[in-house]
């Protein structure tokens, strides 16, 4: 018999043993910290998911427990160049252990080359799925081309003063700010 698993209360153990996958797709307004991100705009974009559960090993005592998981999305966002809205695809294909809990987790994190993430029989996927796309968001999102030259005029009040006339130091001031 063939179990039934529903992507926001997870059984992960289940999930891997019958090697099941899951997919889905969503509108990005159900995502309250990505829409953030896209200061609410775009709501009705689609999120993108797909999970594998996996059983490595199975016939070990201890199997390892995997879940690959693959998201995309394209995210409305603010050109930090021009000032124009940029889309910006973010995709994600990441595989995750899961272990038997936060310690074994958080104890066996620094010699673990994947992430590793502790088991739960209510896992939340779409919960993972906003995690793994918001690190993927720029953290200086720009266009490739910004589609209209960026205008950079002396007559233009805000431009006089935020240039650093002729101080050095004040434009490497102005650097380190825009990276923030
Ligand atoms: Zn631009």
């Amino acid at each position: 018999m063939k179990r039934q698993f529903n992507a926001q209360r997870l059984d992960v153990q289940a999930f891997a043993e019958d090697a099941a996958q899951l997919s889905g797709q969503a509108e990005l307004r159900g995502f309250a910290r990505l829409s953030e991100e896209a200061g609410g705009r775009g709501g009705e974009r689609p999120v993108t998911w797909s999970a594998q559960g996996e059983l490595l090993n199975p016939r070990h005592v201890h199997p390892e427990v995997w879940l690959h998981l693959n998201a995309s999305t394209v995210l409305p966002l603010t050109c930090q160049r021009c000032l124009e809205p940029v889309d910006i695809p973010l995709a994600v294909d990441r595989s995750f252990r899961f272990v038997a809990d936060e310690q074994t987790a958080a104890a066996q994190d620094d010699e673990a080359e994947e992430d590793l993430l502790a088991l739960s029989r209510a896992f939340d996927l779409l919960d993972l799925v906003e995690d793994e796309l918001l690190m993927e968001v720029p953290v200086v999102p720009r266009h490739e081309t910004c589609p209209a030259p960026v205008r950079l005029s002396a007559a233009d009040p805000d431009f006089e003063e935020a240039a650093p006339a002729e101080n050095p130091f004040a434009a490497l001031k102005g650097l380190k700010v825009g990276k923030d």
